[in-house]
């Protein structure tokens, strides 16, 4: 890669007569009408770095024939699995290592989704494969009828990340699964019925919690939302009000402000917005609030700073508890703390995770005060495969790997880093609106110029999407108009990796805007 940046500052050097060994460009024409920009930028966008290299070489794919899958996936699949290939031209996956991705012909791709923000330590990290072997080895299920070291020892471990009096862990097998029991927890534990969510919220697709999830592509047209009422989403970004400085960010955003330190104009008119949800929608008590911290399929949509500590503070004044949806933002995935609810300095009374918790082994869990948990000890709760002991082991070995591989640290180096060079491009184009997050949780918004904020073509995000993944990168969509790329990847991405992946989108995006 490296060997490019220098070949790149050569070409440049020659060009103009000047030569600098800086892979920093000083405002040179290549031919062709592109610009070499007076930037940091280390690759031009005709460019592009080696991909960085991978010690792995994948197994030969005997499987079943590209056509064969289409045809069964066409025939005999959930029909919405057909639109949903997500691309154009299909990828075909059969291999995975740490953030590489093998297709069937053998293509490598930099996986910067994971498998929707859920492969947390690697593709088959050899310790979660390991400790998944052991466990194989020895028993794979029993119900917690019966007393098996693996369900305790992961129960205490997963307390152990967490803030007293969250305390007593519920497993589960799935985010939907968690949220659903989270929202019956709350109305039983309250005696009120009324939950409030943001606006292109994602909680789930259960009856249940399909009506917490406020985007109408997830909603099927039956009464699902009986007692949950959305609040407008402080989106400092996309929503009516946003400043400079509003958000946990090492990238705010373009909107300008004139509020003075310390204070957010923003985060008072969203307080606002809530209150008077209070006044109109709900009834005097309510029974909970759930949120995400940064809402990821919204597009890691970033609240004011300290909407959530006077938001929760409104729902407690309203006898509500108050839930923090971490299936995305939780594990070390913020960089910054291990749990999203902690970079805004409150305690839920509630936690619900899922994805990263099994880095793909599907297992998620509801996490609250024994109180909270005395309240719903009236009946029997009895879940087959929650807390299975191969789902224990997995994810054990997940929070050891955190721990051991310094992830969450990595996720805030690179997270950082990525961010801030990704800002480099959104000031460039002007197509991208809005670079967010905190961590390796972050959001490309892209629009179709930067004064109206109009969300950029679907046709558009596509064309420009499917040219990331032929070059090789795998990122994700999200946003109410799917207009944000979302970058969610392993945590165990380097420095080399997110290069790679600015130079990708650098080229992918000037390449549209000069087809445009
Ligand atoms: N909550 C959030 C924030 C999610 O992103 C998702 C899944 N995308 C869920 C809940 C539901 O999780 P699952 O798909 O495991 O049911």
């Amino acid at each position: 890669m490296y060997k490019v940046v220098s070949y790149l500052s050569a070409r440049c050097a020659l060009l103009t007569g000047q030569y600098s060994s800086s892979p920093s460009w000083a405002s040179f024409h290549l031919g062709s009408g592109a610009v070499c920009q007076k930037s940091a930028f280390k690759y031009h966008p005709q460019d592009l770095p080696e991909m960085p290299s991978c010690r792995v070489k994948p197994e030969e794919y005997k499987g079943m024939s590209k056509e064969g899958m289409m045809k069964i996936r066409k025939e005999k699949c959930n029909p919405m699995t057909m639109k949903i290939t997500y691309y154009k031209r299909p990828v075909f996956l059969h291999q995975g290592y740490m953030q590489w991705l093998w297709d069937v012909d053998g293509k490598r791709y930099l996986d910067l989704f994971a498998g929707v923000a859920t492969v947390a330590v690697g593709h088959c990290h050899p310790n979660v494969r390991a400790a998944a072997e052991r466990q194989m080895n020895t028993l794979w299920h029993t119900t917690n009828i019966y007393v098996h070291p693996s369900l305790h020892e992961y129960c205490e471990k997963l307390a152990s990340c967490l803030p007293d009096p969250l305390k007593v862990i519920y497993l589960t097998n799935s985010g939907s699964e968690a949220n659903d029991l989270a929202i019956l927890m709350a109305r039983l534990h309250t005696g009120n019925f009324d939950m409030i969510t943001f606006g292109g919220s994602y909680h789930g697709g259960t009856q249940q919690t399909m009506g917490l999830t406020a985007n109408s592509s997830y909603r099927y047209p039956i009464a699902t939302s009986s007692g949950c009422t959305n609040a407008m989403c402080p989106d400092v970004f996309r929503g009516p009000w946003g400043g400079s400085h509003c958000r946990d960010s090492p990238v705010q955003t373009i909107r300008e402000c004139s509020c003075a330190q310390g204070h957010c104009m923003a985060n008072e008119q969203y307080i606002g917005q809530l209150k008077e949800t209070f006044a109109t929608s709900v009834p005097s008590r309510i029974a909970g609030f759930f949120a995400e911290p940064i809402q990821g399929m919204g597009g890691a949509v970033q609240y004011p700073k300290t909407y959530l500590r006077e938001a929760y503070k409104l729902v407690r004044e309203r006898g509500g508890i108050c839930v923090s949806d971490e299936v995305q933002t939780g594990f070390g995935r913020t960089g910054s703390h291990f749990w999203g609810f902690q970079g805004h300095d409150v305690t839920p009374d509630m936690v619900t995770m899922a994805k990263g918790i099994g880095n793909g082994f599907p297992i998620g869990a509801v996490v609250t005060t024994p109180e909270i948990a005395a309240s719903f000890a009236k009946a029997y709760h009895f879940n087959t495969f929650g807390g299975s002991p191969l789902a224990c082991a997995v994810a054990s070995s997940v929070l050891d790997t955190i721990r051991e591989d310094g992830l969450q640290q990595n996720s805030l180096n690179v997270g950082t880093y990525l961010l801030t060079e990704l800002s480099k491009l959104r000031n460039k184009y002007e197509i991208i609106g809005d670079v967010r997050g905190k961590g390796l949780q972050i959001g490309v918004e892209m629009v179709k110029d930067k004064a109206s904020r109009e969300p950029l073509s679907a046709d558009a995000m596509g064309e420009i999407f499917e040219n990331i993944k032929d070059m090789g990168v795998l990122i994700g969509k999200g946003g109410v108009y799917g207009q944000t790329f979302r970058i969610q990847p392993p945590l165990c991405i380097t420095k080399e990796d997110a290069d790679f992946f600015v130079a990708v989108f650098n080229k992918a995006v000037h390449g549209y805007m000069d087809r445009k």
